[in-house]
């Protein structure tokens, strides 16, 4: 689809609409700032039909909560906006300041018209202050749609990355293997035993130790399978002094769900009418069979492991030139308003932002990303004198 007419200019394009990013909107229709969000939906609980540790929301669905965020933005602010998108462009320009356009300033609630000097960021970039047009953030998404904002915010979240030498992880993941004690495994409380599985980013005794005692709260009994790492089950049985929690190193052919449900697939869904993705329900078993090399197999009640992640918008992280820290997140600048480091104006926030990663987090981190964007803006309309 190509673009009849100049792209309406955004005081905020916003990347994501997970709890992250629908956080940055509040903040910014709270200061009435106009706010595009862009979402292409794959959110990271997909699979959890239930939410946990978001106080006022326990046990909802993730879609009736992100539903009711965005129902709410809609009803009360007219200046966020929601549009189904994948954005696989991003950049940061520089609009001439021959070709701004003066009806760029009725798109915006707060008439932050384009001025004719070039905004702050411009000299702080070392660019001639004198010779360049204001910086923006121009989006392109899969149909070629380009959208165009003063700011940027991204809330793109991560993708868990599943250990390729494990058969069967995928259809064991968010149903009987959990990568969280606190958003998993109290339903399951008092199953008889429960499994930690040593790969992914549980794969070091100090974490594993960490993670089987929550295990423990919650099943009579834990097995730490190792998948044929002898080291690694002794060091974090070094690491632990409780009987009930013991160590199988067998090697690991694949895993299973005990008692498959019944496959009722979903189909891509609207975000604007976001149904329950979850195909699991309350009654369907969480119980994980792990088959292992010699022909062997253990069954668990259910299963802890935390597999790799990665940004889900790496293409786009990678684009804009944003740091990354050691355990993959976007690095942001001291402060509250996590602004990205190295790129001026780009705002991150939730899961690939930080390594603890969780809904609370997320709205978070996007309130204090929107507390963080309407002080610069507040701050390049009062340099101009146009608050
Ligand atoms: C199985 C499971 C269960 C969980 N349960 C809980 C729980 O009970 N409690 C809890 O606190 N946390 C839980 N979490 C963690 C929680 O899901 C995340 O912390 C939270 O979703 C982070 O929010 P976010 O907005 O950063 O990312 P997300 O919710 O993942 O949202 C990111 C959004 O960005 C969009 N996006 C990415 N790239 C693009 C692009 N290029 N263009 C357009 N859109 C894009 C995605 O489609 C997605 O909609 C769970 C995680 C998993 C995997």
């Amino acid at each position: 689809m190509a673009q009849a007419t100049a792209p309406k200019l955004y005081d905020v394009l916003i990347v994501g609409g997970g709890p992250a990013g629908l956080a940055m909107a509040v903040g910014l229709a709270r200061q009435v700032y106009s706010a595009l969000v862009l979402d292409s939906g794959e959110y990271r609980n997909a699979r959890a039909a239930h939410m946990h540790t978001v106080p006022g929301f326990d046990h909802a669905s993730p879609a009736s909560f992100r539903d009711k965020i965005r129902r709410d933005l809609l009803e009360r602010y007219a200046s966020v906006e929601f549009r189904s998108a994948t954005v696989t462009r991003l950049r940061r320009i520089q609009r001439a300041p021959a070709s701004q356009s003066p009806s760029a300033a009725s798109n915006t609630t707060a008439a932050a018209a384009v001025a004719p000097a070039a905004a702050n960021e411009a000299t702080s970039d070392g660019k001639d202050a004198s010779s360049g047009g204001e910086w923006l953030f121009e989006a392109t998404d899969e149909q070629g749609n380009v959208y165009t904002g003063r700011k940027l915010g991204l809330g793109t979240g991560v993708r868990d990355v599943f250990p390729r030498d494990i058969p069967g992880y995928d259809e064991c993941w968010g149903r009987g293997i959990f990568h969280c004690m606190f958003c998993h495994g109290f339903e399951e409380r008092g199953a008889e035993s429960a499994g930690v599985l040593a790969a992914g980013m549980m794969t070091s005794a100090d974490m594993l130790a960490h993670i089987a005692p929550m295990v423990k709260r919650l099943a009579r009994s834990v097995t730490v399978y190792t998948n044929g790492d002898e080291d690694l089950a002794a060091a974090t049985r070094g690491k632990l002094h409780s009987g009930k929690i013991r160590f199988d190193t067998r090697r690991i052919a694949r895993v299973a769900l005990a008692h498959p449900p019944k496959l009722h697939h979903h189909h891509h869904h609207h975000q604007d009418e976001e149904e329950d993705s979850s195909s699991s329900d309350d009654a369907a078993s969480t119980a994980v069979t792990l088959h292992f090399d010699d022909g062997t197999s253990a069954t668990e009640g259910f299963v802890a492991n935390h597999p790799a992640v990665q940004q889900r918008a790496g293409n786009l992280v990678a684009e804009l030139g944003l740091q990354v820290g050691a355990a993959g997140e976007v690095r942001v600048r001291a402060g509250p308003g996590n602004e990205a480091e190295g790129v001026d104006g780009c705002f991150v926030a939730g899961d690939m932002a930080t390594p603890m990663r969780s809904v609370v987090k997320a709205l978070e981190m996007g309130t204090f990303a929107a507390a963080g964007l309407v002080a610069a803006m507040n701050a390049e309309l009062d340099a101009r004198d146009e608050l």
